[in-house]
């Protein structure tokens, strides 16, 4: 992404529209006393970020603009800027109560407002530095990580095992096998970024790091964003660092539904062990945690509710708050600089920019990777004894089912879980100061066994705007009090795996998920509970992230709530943990993949990343894929001569 605030972008505004755009932008994003306010500048870089979102963005952006001007002329019988700024913000919040006009006003806001707040004057006004990339790092064994444009070996290439993939499923496997001395390439289809390119910009991260730029969604009786990675490290370069081990009930219920004890608790504790000391794994001093901690143990306290602090890879974590962006300071250990390193000192090799599109097959055996590159559009081939695919639960079954393999079973991209997640914010009189603290620090698992998990979700100055799904005086108001707001989310672990991942149009991926009524009453539940740990904690008001959702200033507001019919189209849902499409068992008629990762119907091929943890995990499920790869790369390792 180009740095939207330089002066080279030529608006494509007319004049009408410019000033209809600068109005509203005005008065969507009001100077506060603290918070700076929207102008021309804003506008600018929105029309930007549209046009660099996607192809017909810039357009979308000014029917956007023309749209609610010219309702502005229905209801006012005015354009919009010609109407002072009272008839402004009662108009913005008689759109906010609307069922149908509430839907562009929330797209425009949001463009607004992720320009507006990457700005390094909205950064300065809370104290704060912006844009602070580390240091480039030396890339360790940077002779071994070649572009795939850069690699001309004229004739395939020869190896033991070939990876595609360098999440936490690639990057594990092929460490292990390289460590055990065979011969390891991996295939990654995102670039190698170093310290100087993790700035905390919430855009350039979802321009750069994220795959489809952050916008693959599931569709069904409400929209989920799917966030995911596309670059070295996978989506372990740009998470929060949560590591939970999978929990015992629910091990147990995987090994009781595959008939096996292969994924006991006793057996895969010496994996979660292994990896564990590996990342370094434990939980942050609570100074890093920040007074969210108090607040969580205060209200536990007060409801006789059971909290904990979350084990994180971050063990020199200098909290500053942009994880799921990238970490500035190298302080988390993501497997761009733990095991990926510490395989190319072991003699792997690494393509990046280097999209697997073919498994190569002979002989009904899987011997390798067709693959091509990002901009000259070469194709190389990689020969291998193993072909091992990691691309992550919603890339690995589109590639599999776009050449109709390994699909005997018609289970391949069936299955998905998305363990849909959703927050809470609170306003307190106590200085917290969220932006400078851990994001995930502490959790509340006192309603765990039913699937509910309250974790802190605490974000930086860019990201705090998108926790308010409204506009105007009320968001100036509680952007100025930003020194005083902690947030929480809720992870419902879904009932049902009734999500599906297909090939959609232009091979990006289809995926579909139906929102059961039983997980959307535990999320209103989970949603309930976080009001009731703030409130027990001294919140003076309660913020949920929904669509046309109360703010709760008053115990008769949150007993309204409670008794709230909810929606699927009322949360603002996301899901970071898509799971499940390529299923592991032993009966080759109902799985894909057998106990030890491998294809029923293509020896050769295994499979090791999210897509082949057996169901929801219940928990934030990295150190199960990281377990589980640890425990594949021993049974790959049994199969090669
Ligand atoms: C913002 C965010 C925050 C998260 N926070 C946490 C957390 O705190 N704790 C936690 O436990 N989990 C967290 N997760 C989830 C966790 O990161 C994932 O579950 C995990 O990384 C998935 O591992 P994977 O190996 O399946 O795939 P990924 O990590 O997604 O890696 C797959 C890799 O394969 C590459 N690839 C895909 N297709 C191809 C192809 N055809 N050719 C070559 N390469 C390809 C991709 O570019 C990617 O780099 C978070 C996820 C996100 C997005």
């Amino acid at each position: 992404m180009t740095n939207l605030y330089s002066d080279s972008h030529k608006m494509l505004l007319d004049t009408g529209q410019y000033r209809a755009a600068v109005a509203l932008a005005r008065a969507i994003i009001p100077q506060g006393r603290r918070l700076p306010g929207a102008g021309p500048r804003t506008v600018q870089a929105a029309e930007q970020l549209a046009e660099e979102m996607s192809a017909g963005g810039g357009l979308f952006f000014r029917h956007l603009v023309t749209g609610l001007d010219w309702l502005a002329v229905l209801h006012t019988g005015s354009r919009f800027h010609k109407l002072g700024p009272g008839e402004r913000e009662s108009l913005l919040r008689s759109w906010e109560r609307s069922k149908v006009l509430y839907w562009p006003l929330f797209a425009l806001s949001g463009l607004l407002k992720s320009a507006h707040f990457d700005h390094q004057e909205v950064y300065h006004a809370y104290g704060m530095e912006h844009r602070r990339g580390g240091p480039a790092e030396k890339v360790r064994w940077v002779s071994q990580v070649h572009r795939g444009d850069d690699w001309d070996p004229g004739e395939p290439i020869e190896c033991d095992v070939v990876v595609v993939g360098t999440g936490p499923g690639g990057a594990i496997v092929g460490k292990e096998l390289a460590d055990q001395g065979h011969a390891v390439v991996f295939l990654e289809e995102g670039r190698l970024y170093r310290r100087d390119a993790f700035t905390g910009s919430v855009l350039t991260a979802h321009s750069k790091f994220y795959r489809g730029q952050g916008k693959v969604a599931s569709w069904g009786n409400t929209m989920v964003p799917v966030l995911m990675g596309r670059l070295v490290g996978g989506s372990t370069a740009i998470n929060t660092g949560t590591c939970f081990r999978t929990p015992s009930w629910v091990l147990d219920r995987w090994c009781e539904e595959m008939g096996s004890d292969e994924l006991s608790p006793e057996r895969m504790a010496p994996h979660f062990e292994r990896v564990e000391r590996a990342l370094e794994i434990g939980p942050s001093d609570a100074e890093l945690i920040g007074p969210i901690g108090d607040i969580v143990a205060r209200g536990c306290e007060r409801l006789g509710w059971s909290h904990f602090k979350i084990p994180r890879n971050a063990p020199d974590c200098d909290a500053q708050a942009c994880c799921d962006f990238g970490c500035p300071s190298a302080a988390r250990l993501s497997m761009d600089l733990t095991y990926i390193p510490k395989a190319l000192e072991r003699g792997a090799v690494l393509l990046t920019e280097t999209r697997a599109t073919e498994i190569l097959v002979e002989n009904g055996r899987a011997v390798g990777v067709k693959a091509v590159t990002a901009r000259c559009q070469r194709t190389i081939s990689v020969r291998a004894q193993a072909v091992v695919l990691a691309c992550g639960a919603v890339p690995t079954p589109v590639l599999l089912q776009q050449q109709g393999i390994c699909n005997r079973s018609g289970q391949v991209g069936r299955n998905l879980s998305l363990h849909p997640g959703a927050a809470v914010t609170g306003l307190f009189d106590d200085l917290i100061e969220c932006y400078k603290r851990v994001p995930q620090g502490v959790g509340v698992d006192q309603f765990h066994r039913q699937g509910v998990l309250l974790l802190g979700a605490q974000g930086p100055v860019n990201f705090a705007a998108h926790l308010f799904p409204f506009s105007g005086q009320r968001l100036a108001e509680v952007m100025d009090d930003l020194d005083r707001v902690t947030t929480m989310g809720v992870l419902v672990a879904d009932s049902t795996q009734n999500g599906r991942v297909r090939p959609g149009l232009g091979g990006d991926p289809l995926i579909t998920y139906w929102l059961q009524r039983e997980d959307l009453d535990r999320m209103h539940q989970g949603m309930v509970h976080i009001m009731e740990l703030f409130w027990a904690a001294g919140a003076r008001k309660l913020f949920p992230l929904g669509h046309r959702m109360p703010v709760i200033e008053t115990e008769a507001q949150l007993d309204a709530f409670k008794s709230l019919r909810v929606g699927p189209t009322d949360i603002l849902w996301t899901s970071f943990h898509p799971l499940g499409t390529v299923r592991m068992g032993k009966d080759p008629s109902t799985s894909v993949v057998g106990l030890d990762h491998q294809a029923h119907d293509l020896p050769g091929l295994f499979v090791v990343d999210g897509s082949t943890v057996f169901g929801p995990t219940a928990v934030n499920p990295q150190l199960t894929i990281m377990a589980m790869a640890d425990r594949a790369a021993g049974l790959i390792a049994e199969r090669l001569d």
